[in-house]
């Protein structure tokens, strides 16, 4: 009997990734948000306790859950649900440190997801240059 790869029982596996553009619109398994035709976006084959599925995601999302360093702690992988909340606390702190003065104001509404996102995002890109 050969040997059994364990790895593909108790954790999701890559058996393939690349990149591909979009032919028609998909969704990001990160944040649920639209992948637009024509769009780059992350491709990946996988495996988890014997089921096979695919993950698709936009770049911009996978670059933001290693700059938070979401994989550290995730064993299982990181879902939409950890993503979307590290967002959101990405974004408070941010907020919190750098734009008191904005939150402070009575006029500051939080922002829906995606612009929460896409602050986090360029905050963190625009750190990086
Ligand atoms: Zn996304």
């Amino acid at each position: 009997m050969g040997q059994i790869n364990f790895k593909l029982y108790i954790m999701p596996t890559t058996l393939r990734s690349t990149t591909h553009t979009a032919k028609k619109e998909h969704h990001c398994d990160y944040c649920l948000q639209k992948i637009s035709i024509g769009e780059e976006y992350g491709y990946a084959a996988m495996v988890y306790c014997g089921d096979f599925y695919t993950w698709k995601n936009h770049i911009k999302c996978e670059w933001i859950a290693h700059q938070l360093n979401m994989f550290d702690e995730a064993y299982e992988g990181v879902n939409d649900e950890m993503f979307c909340e590290e967002i959101t606390n990405e974004y408070s702190n941010l907020m919190d440190k750098h734009f008191n003065v904005i939150c402070e104001s009575k006029n500051y509404e939080v922002p829906n997801f995606k612009d929460q996102l896409d602050f986090v995002i360029k905050f963190h890109s625009d750190r990086d240059q």
